[in-house]
């Protein structure tokens, strides 16, 4: 017998809304997160362009979060080094590119969901087949199992149920991030526009998510390597006001009174887009999606918005074909079978931007040629829509 029928792993973007998708199709599911609470509060923010809103707009809950944030019109790319410039207007006949605070995303699907649908402070250890029936057993790190009938891995780049598919290790990019949320209580000057500047090997990224509130990322290789020091905010405070020192005033303003809670350093994991291509992402009635699936670099900010395209792909299936083992198997096929090749294009697209940063210029021309011949729009991963859920 089985405790529970749909068990989902990790309460992150994915997992959220994996429940929610769903629970709109009728289907129960239950998500166990490793977190004692929800985890609304790391990573600042996050922008999402249309093919995300398209998401949420199946999920339901796209009108209240577009009361969050504000549309946005353009986006800009300078060049501090020689003060180039190039502005791209954002066309809204394709959709929308809003910056939603991470807090805001979270809150709200979780808040779509039936009571108790969350389990928390439960970590999973482990993943094996119960040799009669092929149920899954999930073991817990407090000494707990439960025997279930499907396990959607939702729970993120070091996925325990990655590991199950044997799927192969991740990889990292040579730099690191800094995220962090600025407050300007009059009013910012920066109107609706996105704006990337590009400094030597440094990047950065300025986005307003309202009239008074701007996310900003900062990426750059050669960051000192003890991880521990990562964990003080003030320490990311004072690197990140010393890197940005040759920025101009404004980006040093911004550096200087952003929100200490919200500053976060992480470093950039990928999965490799030809272990995408070969891997086996479902075996029986288990699967993985979100980042534990296809965990890419930001260079594109597509990561969270993969994740909820996820979400309503898996759903449509599972509720297509129906909950029995061979039928949950077939659901599992078909929507590897649909994720695949926009998910390697995606990731694809992120390492060929993610290698230009860091090569040598012969490298770097290299990166170029293959950039321009396999993605001659490098607009268009925008456009993809995931469908009816
Ligand atoms: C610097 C940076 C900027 C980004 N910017 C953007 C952007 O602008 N737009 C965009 O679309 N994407 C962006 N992304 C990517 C995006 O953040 C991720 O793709 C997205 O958060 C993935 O969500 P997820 O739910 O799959 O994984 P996660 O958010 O990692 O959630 C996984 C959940 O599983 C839980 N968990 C993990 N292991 C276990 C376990 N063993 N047992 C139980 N629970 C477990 C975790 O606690 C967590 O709650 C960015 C990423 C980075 C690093």
């Amino acid at each position: 017998m089985c405790d529970e029928e749909v068990v989902i792993i990790g309460a992150g973007i994915c997992g959220l809304a994996t429940a929610l998708a769903l629970h709109k199709k009728g289907i129960k599911s239950i998500i166990m997160e490793r977190s004692e609470s929800l985890r609304n509060n790391t990573g600042a923010a996050i922008g999402i362009r249309p093919n995300g809103w398209r998401a949420l707009d199946q999920l339901g809950v796209a009108d209240i979060l577009r009361h969050t944030a504000i549309l946005l019109q353009r986006e800009r790319v300078v060049s501090l080094d020689g003060g180039r410039q190039q502005k791209i207007s954002l066309n809204h006949c394709v959709g929308e590119t809003r910056c939603l605070r991470r807090k805001d995303l979270i809150d709200t699907l979780y808040a779509a969901l039936p009571p108790a649908t969350v389990k928390f402070g439960c970590q999973l250890e482990s993943i094996k087949l119960d040799p009669q029936t092929n149920n899954p057993i999930l073991r817990f790190i407090d000494g707990t199992s439960i025997i279930t009938k499907v396990v959607i891995g939702c729970d993120g780049g070091k996925s325990i149920v990655a590991d199950f598919l044997n799927l192969k290790p991740i990889k990292m990019f040579p730099r690191y991030a800094i995220r962090g949320l600025t407050n300007y209580p009059h009013g910012h000057p920066f109107g609706h526009e996105f704006t990337r500047f590009r400094k030597d090997d440094m990047l950065l990224g300025r986005i307003p998510i309202d009239n008074n509130l701007i996310y900003w990322f900062f990426s750059q290789p050669n960051i000192p390597k003890d991880e521990g020091i990562w964990k003080n905010n003030e320490v990311i405070r004072q690197y990140t006001i010393e890197w940005l020192s040759n920025c101009p005033q404004e980006i040093q303003e911004m550096a200087k009174n952003a929100d200490i809670n919200s500053l976060s350093f992480t470093d950039l994991r990928y999965r490799a887009p030809w272990d995408l291509l070969i891997g086996n992402f479902s075996r029986g009635t288990v699967t993985v999606a979100g980042d534990a699936m296809h965990i890419m670099g930001p260079f594109l900010g597509q990561g969270g918005s993969a994740a909820l395209e996820d979400a309503v792909v898996l759903a449509r299936n599972m509720a297509t074909t129906g909950l029995n083992h061979r039928e949950i198997g077939e659901a599992f096929n078909e929507f590897v079978r649909e994720r695949r090749m926009r998910v390697v294009r995606l990731s694809l697209q992120v390492y060929l931007i993610g290698m230009l940063l860091d090569s040598s210029r012969l490298k770097k021309t290299l990166w170029i040629i293959l950039l321009k011949l396999l993605f001659p729009n490098q607009e268009s991963h925008m456009d993809y829509d995931c469908g009816g859920l």
